[in-house]
């Protein structure tokens, strides 16, 4: 079965007014803990660059307990569930 990655907590951990970028630390319901990096543009469109998970816990799809690239396909998935939970930062 396909990986379904759920967040169940997710923070915004930094921001940077200036140039628009912020971080989200979000909570898998498996344990996985992922950092998400934004950037915001002109119109105020907020987009995922990059994804990485936290090495607190193995992989939970390759189950590697160093750098995987196996989120970055689900990138999307948990990033919009991550900004349901944690909002965007108030410029
Ligand atoms: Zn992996």
């Amino acid at each position: 079965m396909a990986y379904q990655p759920q967040v169940i907590d997710a923070k915004i951990v930094s921001h940077n007014p200036k140039n628009g970028l912020f971080e989200i630390v979000a909570q898998l319901k498996d344990r996985t803990v992922c950092r998400l990096i934004y950037e915001r543009d002109a119109a105020g469109n907020v987009t995922p660059t990059h994804i990485n998970r936290l090495l607190k816990e193995p992989c939970p799809i390759c189950r590697k307990d160093f750098l995987c690239n196996c989120m970055s396909k689900f990138k999307e998935n948990i990033s919009s569930q991550a900004l349901d939970m944690a909002g965007t930062p108030q410029a």
